[in-house]
């Protein structure tokens, strides 16, 4: 073999992850370079979505204790959790993810190199370990998948202490009585609603002039009006001015600018959090060297194959900018796989018919076409709703907050869009994913049995409810049926 490897991947997250897998379903031999010493899968395992989500898991339980039984003795559940408890449920489940990991990449013989990887030549990789030890690797191709990380302006130093990053919060060891977050994206609605679950007062310092855009306008106004109900207070379009620490109150205050009324406020708090901005890792990597191309934005250039501007040079993950998610990262992964060694056809686009999942308390989940975009572009639309409190899966569990809006085209009830707000939205979501994926119409969820009692009847129930608002406006149901089977 003129090389050592027949691939080489900088950074272990998910997309570096799946690359190795799939390049060893290629029969390849691969390398994977981490310069995390004791833990491998990025922010997937150690610092991101897994720990996030177990964290949200332990909130969701105590929440639900709360709906389920009421208080205790006049004691809300949380009062009767410390974070250490919580660190105790979070805990087994990282371990059990990063022995899984260690277990997939040995039993699929991919070698692992700890250390900073670092591109020296087209085919060759440095890597220095923190003993200061280099090594160097030959392959004929090379991944680069090293994720991104916060990037707080420069007025906000993140110490780990009073103001933290979402890996440092992850670490707490005390459920914080106020807690102030800075941004407006889905990371700040995760935390913001997990740490309310746990008692936590929350402010929400967002710089846009709104949180979440891109969501349908009812999954919206149902999502405030779930807020309302929570200790959380979003301030919207305000510029952080300043971050300092009270001795004499032992608190933190945020000093904020609105930007409308040009006014300044002040917001007591006891921790602060920042989940604003993210950059990607690009620094001493070798990119400038070897002239690989970056974009406006400093991400790394790809062509659609994940190929970067130097041809047997990949890209794929955070690195290469939006949508950052370990959903799409694990997909790019390997499809920067599958052109490498594989056949090229099969190489499809990564973000087609893409769903997005938020972690929130409830959770949001949604695919396609919002009414207002469907609107936007022309189409006659109708939409089909069902609410949670009318489910009897949803009472059993006593998770009534929530609603699902199937969006679809009148002429021939193609589903063009799904929206859901509630328990199991990010899971539901799939169903109208694969529905739209085979071009299907919300016939299916009215023509087929569905399990009772699910979440999923909330398909049907927005299928008929769609289908009767189809009538109303002067076609008859039966005609729609016929026409279209
Ligand atoms: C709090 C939080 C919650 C999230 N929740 C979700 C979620 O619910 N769902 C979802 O889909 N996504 C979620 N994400 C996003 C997701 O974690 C990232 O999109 C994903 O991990 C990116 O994968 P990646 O492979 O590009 O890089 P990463 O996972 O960031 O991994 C990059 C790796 O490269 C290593 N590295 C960097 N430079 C070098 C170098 N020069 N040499 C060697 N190693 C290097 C790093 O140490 C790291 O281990 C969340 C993120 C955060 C922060």
């Amino acid at each position: 073999m003129k090389f050592d490897y027949d691939v080489i991947i900088i950074g272990s997250g998910p997309a570096g992850f799946s690359c190795a897998m799939q390049s060893t379903k290629f029969d390849k031999k691969v390398l994977i370079v981490e310069a995390n010493d004791t833990n491998m899968g990025g922010s997937w395992i150690s610092k991101g979505t897994v720990p996030s989500k177990a964290l949200r898991s332990a909130a969701k339980l105590i929440q639900s204790f709360q709906s389920q039984f009421g208080d205790e003795k006049g004691r809300k559940p949380y009062q009767q959790f410390r974070m250490e408890d919580i660190m105790k449920y979070k805990s087994p489940i990282l371990e059990s993810k990063n022995r899984n990991y260690v277990d997939d990449i040995i039993k699929n013989e991919v070698h692992t190199a700890r250390g900073w990887g670092r591109i020296i030549g087209k085919n060759e990789v440095e890597v220095i370990d923190n003993l200061n030890q280099k090594k160097k690797y030959t392959a004929e191709y090379i991944l680069i998948s090293t994720g991104s990380r916060p990037s707080p302006p420069e007025n906000i130093t993140i110490d780990n202490k009073q103001v933290l990053d979402y890996s440092s919060i992850l670490e707490l060891t005390h459920i914080p009585r106020r807690l102030v977050i800075i941004g407006g994206g889905i990371i700040t609605l995760e935390f913001a609603t997990i740490f309310s679950a746990l008692g936590t007062r929350v402010t929400v310092l967002n710089e846009s002039s709104e949180t979440l855009s891109f969501l349908d306008e009812e999954i919206k106004n149902h999502l405030n009006s779930i807020l309302k109900t929570k200790t959380i207070q979003v301030v919207n379009n305000i510029s952080v001015e300043k971050i300092s620490y009270n001795d004499l109150r032992t608190n933190s205050e945020v000093l904020y600018r609105t930007k409308e009324e040009d006014r300044l406020q002040v917001v007591e708090t006891d921790q602060i959090l920042f989940v604003g901005s993210k950059v990607p890792n690009t620094e001493n990597l070798g990119v400038e060297d070897l002239k690989i191309k970056l974009t406006d934005e400093g991400t790394i250039l790809t062509d659609k194959y994940y190929k970067t501007s130097v041809p047997n040079i990949y890209a794929a993950g955070d690195v290469i900018g939006q949508p950052t998610l370990a959903s799409a990262s694990f997909l790019q992964g390997r499809l920067a796989s599958v052109n490498m060694f594989g056949n090229r056809d099969d190489v499809t686009d990564a973000t087609r018919d893409m769903p997005y999942g938020i972690y929130s308390i409830p959770e949001i989940s949604g695919i396609g076409l919002t009414e207002k975009q469907a609107i936007e572009l022309g189409l006659e639309v109708t939409v089909g709703r069902a609410y949670y409190k009318s489910m009897t899966r949803a009472f059993l569990n006593h998770e009534t907050d929530g609603m699902l809006k199937l969006v679809f085209r009148n002429d021939n009830l193609k589903l063009v869009g799904v929206h859901i707000i509630g328990e199991q939205a990010s899971d539901m979501v799939h169903i109208g994913q694969a529905v739209m994926a085979f071009d299907g119409d919300i016939k299916y969820f009215i023509e087929r049995v569905l399990n009772y009692p699910t979440y999923a009847e909330a398909y049907k129930i927005a299928a008929f409810n769609g289908l009767n608002r189809v009538h109303k406006s002067g076609v008859k149901y039966k005609k729609i049926l016929d026409k279209n089977s």
